[in-house]
């Protein structure tokens, strides 16, 4: 008789949830920028090997984007950030405390991310004192909700900022302006290898790291020509990617696949509006495997790349949740 786990299993793998046809599973939880739209949640990517789930950016929205995506969200304990600007970091509390009391996380949180992220992880701690003092019992442990912070200082050169395991992240800068110091970031494992450019406008140093790589995810930006011409959205342009500039990157680094994550868009709504971003980037010349990122499209990467549009949500099994022990 087959167990019930084994069910769960197959069940599962025909839910998109089973990495075995992956060496790399990357999962968009949530593909906006700060822009509040119906299409898009703010941005988070969920990078997976066989080893170890690694987050990449914690915006709105990322608890409900990861149990959407049915990924469990006390799993995801390891998180790096590009940088401080509050559309990649406003998920954070929500993902450090519910999955604890909800969920029964027993694992503290590691974070990654530029000078200044010890600090902002202090202001969380001080905005959830209540909850840090009084909500921790027997089993609910205090030290469960402990956060280990590594901050990544770059001059000009990346660095390696993790590597257990046979996966290694390295970081990179980038160039954001006022979202400065910001990273790109480049995962290794298992064989397989993913650019993230992080908030940035276009730079050299970027595609010299993503150069063949499997998947290059990129921002990108960009507004109605009327607008783009008045110059009404220049300092936003300026410090992220245009559609023209990702594709100068993609030309260059040549990946496997591009695509976009981190879509600002300005009077371009909906799929329409994303599809002159795609318009845009093959009018400046580049012909290659491209895909404008939806939330919960999942990338599976192995000797083939594949990329599994978002199911309905009403077809997918919920979660077993745990008894409540809050
Ligand atoms: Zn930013």
């Amino acid at each position: 008789m087959i167990s019930r786990s084994v069910v769960l299993l197959l069940a599962q793998c025909a839910f998109l949830l089973c990495p075995l046809r992956a060496q790399m599973t990357i999962r968009l939880v949530g593909t906006g920028g700060p822009e509040l739209t119906p299409e898009r949640a703010g941005i988070a990517t969920l990078i997976q090997t066989p080893a170890v789930s690694l987050l990449f950016d914690a915006g709105r929205g990322v608890l409900d984007g990861l149990y959407k995506s049915r990924v469990r969200p006390q799993d995801v304990t390891r998180v790096f950030l590009t940088h401080l600007h509050n559309d990649h970091i406003e998920g954070l509390p929500t993902l450090w405390i519910t999955p604890w009391f909800l969920l029964g996380r027993q694992t503290k949180l590691e974070i990654w991310g530029p000078p200044g992220t010890s600090a902002m992880i202090e202001g969380m701690r001080r905005m959830y004192a209540h909850d840090l003092k009084n909500r921790p019992n027997p089993v609910l442990k205090r030290e469960y909700l402990d956060i280990t912070v590594h901050e990544i200082a770059l001059r000009s050169s990346p660095a390696i900022a993790y590597d257990v395991s046979g996966v290694k992240v390295t970081a990179f800068p980038v160039e954001h302006a006022d979202g400065d110091p910001a990273l790109g970031y480049r995962v290794d494992g298992s064989g397989r290898s993913v650019v993230l450019t992080g908030d940035t406008t276009y730079r050299d140093n970027i595609a010299a790291l993503a150069k063949g790589v499997d998947v290059i995810i990129s921002n990108v930006v960009a507004g109605t020509s009327e607008i783009e011409k008045s110059g009404a959205i220049d300092a936003i342009m300026a410090k992220l990617m245009r559609p023209e500039q990702a594709a100068a990157l993609f030309h260059a680094a040549e990946p496997r696949m591009a695509v976009f994550s981190h879509v600002v868009k300005k009077h371009l709504p909906g799929s329409q509006g994303d599809q002159v971003i795609l318009n845009r980037v093959r009018s400046a010349g580049y012909n290659g495997p491209l895909v404008m990122g939806l939330d919960r499209m999942t990338i599976l990467v192995g000797a083939s790349i594949e990329v599994l549009e978002p199911s309905d949500l009403a077809t997918l099994p919920d979660f077993d949740w745990p008894d409540a022990t809050f």
